[in-house]
């Protein structure tokens, strides 16, 4: 198996970073191969890889015995992908594009786990993409690399300042956790804060919650955070009444409602 030094593959194929397509790369091979064990064995699954960039963590999935299918938008990337698709016959194809326009569905036929150290400009709104779709969902399992912060706010409890739209949009029919801790160091180059790794695993979605109201309801609630529910909700026909049939208190503040009590109010205006 060729392991040659990543750095040695960058300067080759001179892939100098580019901060506009958020390149930062990890090209320590033991944290690659750490992360690319998170979603367990993957001897003969299929891994859905978006931006391979030179191919690290590629070649640590591919090392764990996974087929992948990346999506890479940086041309300047494919020729050292070539090289990982002549390592690793049939074992990798690479779609040249961006994660954000293609129809996953159309490229991954099998059910995938999603591994990535997302470009962190598209990444929020790729999770949120792949946590609203129809349920369950394609993915098997989502690893993804986010800033620590929005890390925080995925895995968040109630009540604390992280807890919001994101934690609960994550947490209603799945189970996320933090991983892996990597600091920006271990980037090259290296970003401006520390990053992790969230590890989402898709679970029975609660009956009777239509999405759309679960999504209007915590974008009114947490639209004003700091107010009392009976005022954020206002505009929400039905919530009020909702609150007080299910007993919860409407003097309380959208931080302060558990994700349970946010599906149960959108269950009962579904
Ligand atoms: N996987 C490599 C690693 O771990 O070192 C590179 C990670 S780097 C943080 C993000 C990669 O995503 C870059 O290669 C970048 O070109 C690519 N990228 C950025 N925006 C993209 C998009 N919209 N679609 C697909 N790839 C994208």
């Amino acid at each position: 198996m060729n392991h040659e030094p990543l750095r040695a593959v960058i300067a080759r194929h001179g892939l100098s970073a580019s901060k506009a397509l958020g390149q930062n790369f990890i090209l320590d091979r033991q944290l690659l191969a750490r992360i690319a064990a998170i979603p367990g064995d993957l001897t003969g699954q299929t891994v859905y890889e978006v931006g391979p960039g030179p191919g690290g963590l590629t070649h640590a999935l591919l090392d764990a015995g996974a087929s992948v299918i990346a999506v890479e938008r940086d041309r300047r990337c494919l020729p050292a992908l070539a090289e990982l698709q002549a390592l690793f016959p049939g074992q990798l194809r690479v779609i040249e594009g961006d994660a954000l326009e293609i129809d996953e569905r159309v490229e991954v036929r099998h059910a995938a786990h999603i591994v990535a150290n997302l470009p962190y400009n598209v990444g929020t709104a790729l999770l949120i993409r792949w946590l609203a779709g129809p349920w369950p969902p394609w993915w098997a399992s989502l690893t993804l690399m986010f800033q620590k912060e929005v890390a925080e706010r995925i895995v968040a409890p109630v009540g604390g300042d992280h807890y919001g739209r994101l934690a609960i949009a994550a947490q209603w029919r799945a189970t996320p956790k933090i991983a892996l801790l990597v600091h920006r160091s271990s980037f090259t180059p290296p970003p401006k804060v520390a990053s992790a790794v969230v590890h989402i695993i898709p679970a029975p979605a609660p009956e009777g919650v239509q999405h759309a109201l679960l999504e209007r309801l915590t974008a009114a609630a947490f639209g004003q955070r700091r107010k009392m529910l009976r005022q954020s909700l206002k505009g929400v026909p039905g919530a009020l009444d909702a609150l007080a049939g299910l007993g919860i208190d409407s003097q309380r503040r959208a931080e302060m409602l558990s994700v349970d009590e946010f599906v149960a109010l959108a269950r009962a205006l579904s």
